[in-house]
């Protein structure tokens, strides 16, 4: 029999809906705790609720914390698999989070819902259901963190939340997903062709995120410099070029050595540095900017924080986005 470990930390998977005023919040109690007929006789699912949280609530320190309760379920040998429930507002950068620094060969699933549990077609017990059926598969080890959702199974490193209440919400942009649920059998179809493990245990630094636009204004990075980050991402134009306006800011940023990441504000393709005239990717990479290819704003960000506590070398830093 196969033993998951289901960690709940909150979301609208565990929510209700105020019948009088319609407004969705979290339930006094988890009504997921009902459910363990769901899994079938093959299956032991102990279930722990970590936090009771709206993802928006969720930060770098409730991800460590999901981090060491994993570790810890992996080093005593308790579960053959991890499911977390999560908020999917959130969700895409804490699995990022996840499948950076642990180093996990059971299959560790994330999941939630876009419909409270009391509501029309919700969604999140399906949900649950494919994410332990997944994490129960021999073949869903060693493929890094999951996302399960709406009978799709998603790498966490491209996976995005793509609508702000469909149930198809979640989309793995360019690549597409690695996998579907098709009644209760899980198919993998393709698989990451590397992965990586960053092995830290607190993120002590600050890296804020910038969208650019047209006539971006200077100030907004400079204002963002007097915060004194430890570096930025900017999720810039096209392949990867940004407004000339900006760029005597931008080389403050540089000249104090702060990393200053660039992925593209494109849904889909690659940043790179293609083009050479003033703002263009290829003179933005000779200024030393990183591009990050294939990740988006809010993945960058997250590697960005797990590589700040492991190097300062900008070369050694680069590297390890290119
Ligand atoms: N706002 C909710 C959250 O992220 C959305 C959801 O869970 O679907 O907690």
């Amino acid at each position: 029999m196969k033993r998951i470990l289901l960690l709940h930390t909150g979301g609208t998977i565990s929510m209700s809906t105020d019948q009088t005023t319609g407004d969705v919040r979290p339930s006094s109690e988890n009504p997921l705790h009902h459910y363990q007929h769901l899994f079938g006789e093959a299956v032991h699912v102990k279930a722990e609720d970590l936090f009771q949280l709206p993802s928006p609530h969720i930060t770098l320190k409730e991800m460590t914390a999901m981090k060491e309760r994993i570790e810890r379920a992996i080093e005593t040998g308790e579960a053959d698999g991890i499911v977390l429930t999560h908020g999917t507002d959130t969700l895409e950068e804490t699995a990022y989070f996840l499948d950076l620094t642990l180093h996990a060969s059971i299959p560790v699933v994330l999941t939630g819902a876009m419909r409270p549990a009391d509501s029309i077609g919700a969604d999140g017990l399906l949900n649950l259901q494919a994410a332990v059926w997944t994490a129960m598969s021999e073949e869903a080890a060693d493929k890094g963190v999951l996302v399960v959702m709406n009978e799709e199974i998603h790498a966490a490193r491209h996976v995005t939340k793509t609508h702000t209440t469909n149930v198809a919400t979640f989309r793995t942009p360019t690549f597409g997903p690695i996998g579907i649920l098709a009644k209760n059998h899980v198919h993998f179809f393709q698989k990451l062709v590397e992965r990586e493990h960053f092995p830290v245990d607190t993120i002590r630094h600050t890296v804020p995120l910038l969208k650019a636009y047209a006539g971006m204004e200077s100030q907004l990075l400079e204002a963002v410099f007097q915060m004194k980050p430890d570096g930025l991402v900017i999720e810039a134009l096209g392949a990867g070029n940004l407004p000339p306006a900006v760029l005597p800011s931008l080389k403050k940023f540089l000249e104090n050595d702060l990393p200053v990441v660039l992925v593209s504000r494109a849904f889909n393709g690659i940043a790179q540095d293609i083009y050479d005239y003033e703002g263009g990717g290829r003179q933005l990479k000779q200024a030393g900017v990183i591009f990050a290819p294939g990740l988006s704003g809010p993945k960058a960000r997250i590697k960005l924080l797990i590589l700040l506590e492991q190097t300062k070398d900008p070369k050694e830093m680069a590297n390890c986005f290119e």
